[in-house]
């Protein structure tokens, strides 16, 4: 080539072939490039055969793609910006005007907050249920029911629900049902194929599971990014058509970020789990806690259906709550959060860093259920990957300013 720029652009130069590494290369494309006109109709991005634009998939992309499918025992996966992405992608490919959406009461709450924004103003409906009780389910399932949320355990609020018996009752009725398994992260109950007491039954779980990969997955805090996983095929496609439409993609750096984590996402998530657990236990003592909320503990609410998916010596996220006595007031319980060194105040759990936030549940649940009884302040722990005694140790040092 004659220019400088030119020869920079179009420099022949080729990498070696032969370079093969257990982590995938990030490559970043928006264009792709084709040999000849003939390839550039020929390939379709639909089934993975070929690569033809950044936006519909990249090796790297395709790579994590697989992974995340594999993780949740389905066989297609869509990636997305954010877990909230994939939440509503799910309900923006799957209901039109006049249509309805079942959510529990307990859900996570953007999940909520889309059906009384963008999903009203859409002309489709809503309706909160009662999770914990599957009669209240069934009573709501109408002729225009298009598709029915499942969480387990909820969020916050960390009750597990009777996700077999759900899952069922959607099947029975003919509703597709959609997951958020952000809370088992893959590891510790699969979506598609429930208990009973862990053991796998293929086919008793939910039509889509979907995960906030934010959490445990990337595992470092740094990563926001969703996954939309199937086992049908036409659904797979539906999803994936609006997925095109709205254009919506994820970065090569990210994609790279979560690859990296993945690999240690069992240990993380066992170590948390362990962690939080001796955290918990240790707080059920305590005489400022009335109420201790996590599903491995026998009196929490529905222990019984965490060991019905997880298996009695089942696995936990290292996520709890705790209702405080009622004689502490919110704003004793905000300087008890703000006396913390270690636990820091933030939201996105599943990373190295353990966190807490105080919540007002009473103020996220439907009225019309009454399902939140407690008069204490409940404040969520994500179990971080510090020392365990470290972590007992600033919680006592907050307590004892409490009084
Ligand atoms: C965090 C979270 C999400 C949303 O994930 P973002 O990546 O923060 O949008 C969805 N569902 C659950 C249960 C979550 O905990």
């Amino acid at each position: 080539m004659s220019h400088q720029i030119t020869d920079l652009i179009h420099h022949p130069y080729q990498p070696p072939r032969g370079f093969e590494a257990p982590q995938p290369g990030v490559f970043k494309a928006s264009t792709v490039i084709f040999p000849n006109v003939a390839a550039m109709r020929a390939r379709d991005w639909k089934n993975k055969n070929g690569y033809t634009y950044g936006l519909h998939g990249t090796p790297t992309t395709f790579m994590l793609e697989e992974r995340i499918a594999a993780l949740e025992g389905g066989t297609q996966c869509i990636l997305l910006p954010s877990g909230l992405a994939a939440v509503s992608l799910t309900g923006m490919a799957l209901l039109k005007a006049g249509d309805e959406v079942l959510i529990p009461d307990n859900a996570y709450g953007p999940n909520k907050a889309l059906a009384e924004g963008e999903l009203k103003q859409w002309g489709i409906t809503h309706q909160i249920y009662d999770p914990m009780n599957p009669d209240d389910l069934q009573a709501r399932i109408g002729p225009n029911t298009r598709l029915v949320w499942l969480e387990a355990p909820g969020s916050v609020t960390m009750e597990f629900v009777p996700l077999a018996q759900l899952a069922a009752i959607c099947r029975e009725r003919g509703v597709t049902s959609a997951l958020d398994s952000t809370w088992s992260a893959g590891v510790a109950f699969n979506g598609f194929d429930l208990g009973p007491a862990g053991a796998r039954v293929p086919g008793s779980g939910a039509d889509i599971v979907v995960q906030a990969l934010t959490k445990y997955p990337s595992g470092g805090g740094d990563v926001l990014m969703g996954s939309v996983v199937t086992r049908d095929e036409a659904l797979h496609l539906r999803l994936k058509g609006t997925h095109m439409r709205l254009g919506w993609g994820i970065g090569a750096n990210d994609a790279e970020a979560v690859l990296r984590s993945l690999p240690s996402l069992a240990l993380r998530y066992h170590a948390q789990d362990a962690t939080a657990r001796k955290l918990a236990a240790w707080l059920q003592g305590r005489a400022e806690v009335a109420q201790l909320l996590h599903p491995a503990f026998g009196d929490s609410p529905g222990h019984h259906h965490w060991q019905a998916v997880c298996g009695r010596d089942g696995a936990a996220a290292g996520l709890f709550s705790v209702v405080f006595d009622e004689r502490f007031g919110a704003e004793r319980i905000d300087a008890f959060c703000d006396a913390l060194r270690l636990f820091k105040l933030g939201y996105s759990w599943g990373g190295p860093v353990s966190l807490v936030v105080p919540y007002d549940v009473a103020s996220m649940r439907s009225p019309r259920l009454g399902s939140w009884p407690n008069k204490g302040v409940l404040v969520r722990f994500s179990a971080g990957l510090e020392a365990v005694d470290d972590l007992m140790a600033d919680l006592e040092q907050a307590l004892d300013r409490l009084g």
